[in-house]
């Protein structure tokens, strides 16, 4: 990285720290800050806690040509074990909300769980599926985050951005948001940041709401495997097939390479049983593709972004 504009970066971010909209590390590790709880260090981890800090940033990082990723909860990332040579971006400190009868506007980083608890305490459903999947606004928005009878798509009515590479705001309504099965408009175009997004649910009873969400609360952790950290379902569901199930007949339950393995409990979760890297999951992701193609000719695609 080029050494003037790395010290220029660093003079605008400190400049912000010192306004109190955002914190940052130097050199610091990035494991934290991911489910998996796996990753080397990082150049630079930021956190912000405004729009105006977040797209402050996003600028400074284009102008001295600094690589950035922007990220949520880190519960659907694999950093990787070498260092990342730029700024991992945190957004989770952005939570602004606002409620108008049967629509909320939620910032980048708010919890998705502590949202549907908020549409509850509303009488509003529509979040109910949402309930206990960890992660933000942004990173369901990202992945069109879905579980049970519902999806981000069927909520989400507008998403607003700041587009780095423009330096421009805008936001897409409906289907220019392109949700699809774990896909979103936002993972074909490089450099839109998605700043947060509007829900529209119905009003509903708040008691069978409360009660429908424990159900799915209380149904993850029968099936999953919580103890462990993971960043959920490994693979995408391929069409037709259940992956855990393909997985499974494939013999892999409990397979491992380093620290990384194949949960008994759910075929379709790579764990971390403690001390795994990024290149044992890697190599464990490439291995259960390799024997579920082997065994039933179907190929499973991961889910998980991996971040290097
Ligand atoms: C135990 C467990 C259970 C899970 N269960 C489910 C489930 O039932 N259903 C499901 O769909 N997922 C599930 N997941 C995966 C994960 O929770 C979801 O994908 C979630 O939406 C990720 O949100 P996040 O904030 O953690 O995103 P991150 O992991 O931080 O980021 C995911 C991607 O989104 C991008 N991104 C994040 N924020 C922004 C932003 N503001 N602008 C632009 N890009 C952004 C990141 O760069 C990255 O590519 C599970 C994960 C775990 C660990």
């Amino acid at each position: 990285m080029n050494s003037i504009k790395k010290a220029n970066f660093i003079k605008k971010l400190s400049e912000m720290a010192e306004r109190d909209i955002l914190s940052y590390t130097e050199n610091g590790d990035l494991a934290p800050h991911s489910t998996f709880k796996i990753g080397g260090k990082a150049d630079f981890i930021v956190r912000v806690q405004t729009r105006e800090a977040l797209v402050g940033v996003l600028k400074q990082a284009r102008e001295d040509g600094i690589k950035y990723t922007v990220i949520g909860n880190g519960s659907n990332i694999l950093f990787s074990d070498e260092r990342y040579e730029g700024a991992i971006i945190l957004t989770t400190g952005m939570t602004a909300l606002s409620c108008e009868d049967n629509i909320i506007e939620a910032e980048c980083g708010y919890s998705l769980t502590a949202l549907a608890s908020r549409a509850q305490k509303l009488s509003l459903t529509g979040l109910e599926f949402a309930y206990g999947i960890p992660g933000s606004v942004g990173g369901a928005v990202f992945m069109n985050a879905g579980a049970y009878d519902g999806e981000i798509k069927n909520v989400v009515t507008k998403t607003y951005y700041y587009d780095v590479k423009n330096d421009a705001f805008g936001e897409f309504v409906g289907e220019e948001n392109k949700f699809g099965y774990r896909e979103s408009v936002y993972q074909e175009k490089d450099g839109l940041i998605i700043l947060g997004a509007r829900f529209e649910l119905e009003k509903g009873d708040s008691s069978a709401i409360l009660e429908k969400m424990q159900g799915f609360m209380r149904a993850r952790s029968e099936k999953q495997p919580l103890e462990y950290p993971s960043a959920g379902s490994t693979f995408k569901r391929a069409p037709g097939y259940f992956t855990a199930k393909l997985i499974d007949e494939a013999g892999l339950k409990g397979y491992s390479v380093g620290g990384a393995q194949v949960s008994e409990k759910h075929a379709g979760f790579v764990i971390n049983r403690g001390g795994a890297t990024a290149a044992d999951v890697k190599k464990l992701v490439s291995d259960i593709q390799d024997a579920v193609y082997k065994n039933s000719g179907v190929e499973i695609k991961c889910e998980i972004k991996i971040i290097e």
